[in-house]
């Protein structure tokens, strides 16, 4: 049996109140748990679309048929309601899927981390951190032991401003299996466990087709030589692409692949991982800069 770490990045209100409960059906209906990294904050992801549509990523978006899997709706609408809190709004969801998932942050405001995170000093970074932690624990009303940057935006200065909220791992990078992050004044931060596997929109009209998805990463996460990660998004697994995810599940059932959470995927004794080094790199289909384990 291999075991794949599931993660499911929620970024919108539309992915938080339609993709979630979607796919809390699917995986319960496939006894498969997962970690959902909620974003608490407003909605600016609207925004986020609209300052996208330039040339490049014009071309991205009708390879990989982003306007449908967003829908025009998500781009008109999240730009006008942006000022309404998702947490606040749809509290129920989230506190739903924290009942048979393992639940962790994702952003205050997606659209500003992914934006700003890499010029903001650290007392804005701290302030987003801490904006959606608080918000975060008092729907789930525990403590939140986990948390997954947006747009995987991560730096050593990042991750040092993270330090402060002893959470028990992190997932902001990219890279092979879980590590133990070596900062430069030779201190460690908290253990990373990073996403090994590209997502939908990163290969979709580049290494593969809609029709072969399936198979491309499921061949991609049996060759996986590291501790493999998968990352899903409620706004397209869990809305337009959710028959296409559920053949996925049955497909890795079938070959003894088990989908976890995340926190299943550390050692009891973390002093045993690998040290490793977070740097900027860039992933193919990925627009900008996202943080990388330094191999
Ligand atoms: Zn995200």
């Amino acid at each position: 049996m291999k075991k794949v770490g599931l993660r499911i990045d929620v970024d919108t209100w539309r992915g938080t109140r339609d993709g979630v409960p979607r796919l809390l059906e699917i995986l319960a209906a496939h006894e498969i748990r997962a970690t959902f990294f909620f974003t608490l904050g407003p909605d600016h992801m609207g925004w986020h679309l609209w300052r996208l549509i330039k040339p490049r990523f014009l071309l991205k978006m009708l390879r990989s048929h982003a306007t449908s899997l967003y829908g025009w709706d998500l781009l008109l609408t999240s730009t006008i309601w942006g000022r309404r809190k998702i947490g606040q709004g749809l509290a129920l969801q989230i506190q739903t899927a924290a009942k048979e998932h393992e639940v962790g942050l994702h952003a205050w405001d997606h659209f500003a981390w992914q934006t700003w995170a890499g010029m903001w000093n650290q007392n804005q970074l701290t302030k987003q951190i801490r904006l959606g932690t608080d918000a975060l624990a008092a729907i789930i009303k525990q403590k939140v032991t986990c948390s997954a940057v947006a747009g995987w935006r991560s730096n050593e200065r990042i991750l040092q401003a993270k330090e402060a909220f002893n959470f028990r791992y992190n997932s902001d990078c990219r890279g092979t299996g879980p590590f133990r992050p070596l900062f430069s004044n030779g201190n460690f931060g908290t253990v990373q466990i990073p996403v090994t596997q590209p997502t939908f929109d990163e290969v979709i009209g580049q290494r593969t087709t809609r029709k072969d998805y399936n198979y491309f990463i499921f061949n991609n996460i049996k060759a996986d030589r590291g501790i493999p990660v998968y990352t899903i998004h409620a706004e397209v697994e869990g809305i337009m692409l959710s028959d296409m995810f559920q053949e996925l599940l049955l497909m890795a059932a079938a070959e003894g692949i088990r989908f976890c959470p995340l926190q299943d995927l550390l050692p009891e004794d973390i002093t045993t991982l690998p040290i490793s080094r977070v740097v900027r790199g860039l992933i193919p289909g990925r627009e900008g800069w996202v943080g990388c384990q330094s191999l």
